[in-house]
């Protein structure tokens, strides 16, 4: 299979960063951010889908890395007793107002509005799932959009260190572990992340 030799990400999410990273590791492709990306206009995460989101940063970041197929990962948790929530707000799922785009919470914060909205929430209806759209754009035209899913428990209590976000508290039954009880090559195995990266690299070998 022709893999690249290395992959630009459209993020300053180290966990985003770690997570790709470890999905690449045993092939041999390096992982980079997009040079400078510190310094380029921020995109507004207002879609209302994972995917448009994911399309708007890969086109608008991509202009910042001439003829680069640039990666921009769009994703977040949905959970069935909460109607699907937080899902595209999850990184700012402790604000006042999630749906104002731009107002990124902690993730401690984040996490402790999901225990308290989960709180009388017995366990067999705590099922939920991380998703994950990657598109992939050169130039400022996507080229194609992969997606990605991993079904699982929220747990009650934190469980593991590694990971970001509300890996601690996302339970993968098939392994009996957390997100957080991985480190980042076992995690791209069985991760939302992991599924929608192997989808682009089948697509990449084959253009
Ligand atoms: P965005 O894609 O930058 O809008 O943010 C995604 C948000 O979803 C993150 O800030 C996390 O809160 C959550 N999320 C997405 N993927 C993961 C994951 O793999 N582990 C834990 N949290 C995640």
């Amino acid at each position: 299979m022709s893999v690249p030799e290395r992959i630009l990400i459209a993020t300053s999410n180290p966990g985003k960063l770690r997570d790709f990273a470890g999905a690449a590791l045993a092939l041999g492709i390096r992982i980079q951010p997009v040079p400078n990306f510190s310094q380029l206009p921020t995109v507004v995460e207002d879609g209302l889908t994972f995917e448009a989101n994911a399309r708007k940063k890969a086109e608008a970041y991509s202009r910042a890395a001439i003829d680069e197929i640039v990666l921009a990962d769009d994703s977040g948790l949905e959970v069935d007793a909460l109607g699907g929530a937080p899902g595209v707000h999850s990184a700012r799922y402790a604000a006042d107002d999630p749906s104002q785009a731009g107002s990124n919470t902690d993730d401690e914060a984040n996490n402790e509005k999901l225990m308290r909205n989960l709180k009388s929430v017995p366990a067999a209806q705590r099922t939920g799932r991380f998703v994950c759209v990657i598109a992939a754009a050169r130039n400022g035209r996507t080229l194609a959009v992969f997606h990605g899913k991993a079904e699982g428990i929220i747990l009650d209590a934190r469980q593991g260190s590694n990971g970001f976000g509300y890996d601690p508290f996302f339970f993968f039954p098939q392994i009996q572990k957390t997100f957080a009880e991985l480190n980042a090559e076992e995690k791209a195995k069985y991760s939302h992340r992991g599924a929608a990266f192997r989808s682009f690299l089948k697509w990449y070998a084959e253009i």
